[in-house]
């Protein structure tokens, strides 16, 4: 009799569902200027290289691994997962560009992904064709889509042209498949997902949480990601990372 309880111990404790379905978290990071403020539209909306700096510095020393949703599928696979995002393709994200160039290692390889509005590349504060495709080369970053014009994606009359033809635009000036789309305003609803689906593998939204696989319906259409803002302290950062708590809106 005891022998058989031992089993049956033994057995719960091989089967329980917290080690068969150990949880992945996967935080998705949103950033837009890394620049200093120099008062121009929304502070929040720019983290200073320096604050940067020292972010990438804390996942390169805690082994974190950087990823592109061309390599989604590793999130089960690598040591410590985690994406960031750039949204609105602004001209000074090569600041992201340079630091890391700087920070790369044998052991750390950074990787980012811009979401840029086809229609404004080239405009003066944003990033160029020749820039995007230089950056795209480069391996550093993947170049996606955050839509034609930045709409409210609920509100616009021009969805297909918004999801499809600036999925195209993009695609033409890397050369590389665009896969994933940011809506603008972290803005969606049931119509847009299903537009999404039609031209892409994933969609970005602004819900501040951390990734976690539930293997629900359409997950990949309402990926979540935790924003980072220019008051955000390097302890909140690390914070987030487990949380996802700092809490705000795209906007241009
Ligand atoms: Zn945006």
């Amino acid at each position: 009799m005891k022998k058989l309880l031992f089993l049956l111990i033994f057995l719960l404790l091989v089967i329980s569902p917290s080690q068969a379905l150990a949880e992945i978290k996967v935080p998705i990071l949103i950033y837009h200027s890394i620049d200093e403020f120099h008062g121009h539209g929304s502070k929040e909306l720019y983290v200073t290289p320096e604050n940067f700096e020292k972010q990438m510095t804390y996942l390169k020393n805690k082994g974190y691994t950087l990823l592109t949703f061309e390599r989604w599928k590793d999130i089960s696979r690598v040591k410590k997962p985690i994406f960031i995002t750039f949204d609105d393709g602004y001209k000074n994200n090569l600041n992201a560009f340079a630091i890391f160039k700087r920070l790369k290692s044998e052991q750390f390889q950074p990787t980012g992904t811009l979401f840029v509005i086809s229609d404004f590349v080239g405009r003066s504060n944003r990033l160029s064709k020749k820039e995007l495709k230089q950056m795209a080369d480069t391996g550093f970053f993947s170049v996606q889509s955050h839509t034609a014009t930045h709409p409210d994606l609920t509100k616009t009359n021009n969805i297909e042209y918004e999801l499809k033809t600036s999925k195209e635009k993009i695609e033409k000036m890397t050369g590389k498949p665009v896969i994933a789309l940011a809506y603008p305003y972290g803005s969606f609803n049931k119509k847009v997902v299903e537009v999404t689906k039609k031209y892409y593998q994933f969609g970005l939204t602004t819900i501040p949480e951390v990734y976690v696989k539930k293997g629900e319906e359409n997950q990949n259409y309402l990926l979540p990601r935790i924003y980072v803002k220019y008051s955000t302290t390097i302890e909140e950062f690390i914070k987030s990372l487990g949380t996802g708590i700092i809490l705000s809106k795209c906007s241009k």
